[in-house]
């Protein structure tokens, strides 16, 4: 089952970059963004699985206080902006803005991978690791999750909540692909009691 809530995050997007995208939405919604500074970017990216608790501690320690971490969270936000309109222009199954892209290509060139080879039970195998060694590295796993999305994703599937008062986006991996709420928990309960008190209302002004 995916994870719809960790802590006070809302993960409902299946990709990271959908989940981060919809830190904006909350934030336009409930006028207290998710994610206000450094720290709040470091706590996200460790709730979201995209960093571990070794590398949360280092960039709250180590750079929390600097001005490359500053400079890092205000990158963070505007890539996020260039992942809303890509999100967006999905959503309405267009094709994702070049702009976008190129703002992908840049935090992507920032990655600094190195391969192990490593014997197993069953053979060999190469284990990739990806380093963090600069605040600017903290964005390179949602860059990689956008490019994973655009690549590997069916994007039909990228859709918007049908809750008008919450429009999360999301990927949809329902059996048949018919989902309309970010969550079954939140909006597609709500919105089903809705439609049922809609119903009766109606039913009670025929009789
Ligand atoms: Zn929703």
């Amino acid at each position: 089952m995916p994870r719809v809530s960790q802590g006070s995050f809302t993960f409902v997007g299946q990709y990271r970059c959908l989940d981060f995208v919809n830190t904006a939405l909350i934030a336009a919604r409930s006028g207290a963004d998710p994610i206000p500074d450094f720290e709040g970017l470091v706590s996200w990216l460790h709730d979201a699985g995209l960093i571990d608790a070794a590398q949360r501690s280092l960039a709250l320690h180590k750079w929390s206080s600097g001005r490359e971490a500053q400079q890092a969270y205000a990158g963070a936000m505007l890539f996020r902006v260039r992942l809303m309109e890509i999100a967006q222009r999905l959503a309405s199954h267009r094709q994702a803005p070049i702009s976008g892209l190129n703002a992908i290509n840049e935090q992507l060139q920032h990655r600094v991978t190195r391969a192990t080879l490593m014997r197993g039970k069953s053979g060999y195998f190469e284990r990739f690791e990806t380093d963090l060694t600069e605040p600017r590295q903290l964005i390179v796993p949602l860059a990689q999750s956008a490019a994973d999305l655009l690549c590997n994703g069916d994007l039909s599937l990228v859709k918007r909540c049908a809750n008008p008062s919450c429009s999360l986006y999301f990927y949809d991996i329902s059996k048949n692909h018919t989902r309309r709420w970010c969550s079954m928990d939140t909006c597609g309960s709500r919105m089903k009691m809705a439609a049922y008190y809609q119903r009766k209302r109606l039913r009670r002004a025929r009789s």
